[in-house]
């Protein structure tokens, strides 16, 4: 890849919009990896989440490859943007009364949010004619839209199982 590439507005675009896709990343394990030890009685769901959460450990690697590729700053990564810290909040907190549904659902909210990002990275990398960025950014948007295509489909299946524990236990275990 050209070395020039960060001398430029639209490279270093390019290299701010990986750090923002990293930060989502490291963002998505923790909210994946809280959510995914709290469930109980949706195995499935369970199980998709950890693969899911194994998934999202590459894609951080892979976008952090990009960036070191390009000769950004690794150690300007951030933890965190605002931008996904309130949807990190709803799964993060105590799963009380239906918040398997809500984390459902905000787990959905953050895979649109994810393929949004890579579809944006495709478009700028290849404006900046960094054509293996763009292809890394193709391979994690497929897992993204695999995810979110899953957890649309499982979302009334969750919903009507967390109608029925509730109606049969009294209490809405997770
Ligand atoms: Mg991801
Ligand atoms: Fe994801």
């Amino acid at each position: 890849m050209t070395t020039t590439l960060t001398d430029t507005k639209s490279g270093k675009m390019l290299i701010d919009w990986l750090r923002d896709a990293h930060a989502m990343e490291k963002q998505a394990e923790q909210m994946l990896s809280n959510t995914a030890r709290r469930i109980e009685n949706y195995p499935e769901l369970k199980a998709r989440l950890e693969r899911h959460l194994d998934q999202t450990r590459r894609q951080a690697d892979l976008v952090r490859g990009c960036i070191e590729r390009l000769g950004g700053d690794t150690s300007m990564i951030k933890d965190m943007t605002g931008q996904v810290a309130g949807l990190g909040q709803a799964l993060s907190g105590l799963f009380v009364g239906d918040e398997v549904v809500k984390g459902s659902m905000a787990s959905y909210v953050f895979e649109q949010m994810e393929i949004a990002s890579y579809r944006t990275l495709m478009a700028a990398a290849e404006h900046c004619g960094d054509l293996e960025t763009k292809r890394v950014c193709e391979t994690i948007l497929r897992e993204e839209e695999e995810m979110a295509d899953w957890l649309e489909n499982q979302l009334p299946d969750i919903t009507i199982r967390f109608l029925s524990l509730a109606e049969r236990g009294g209490t809405a275990k997770h």
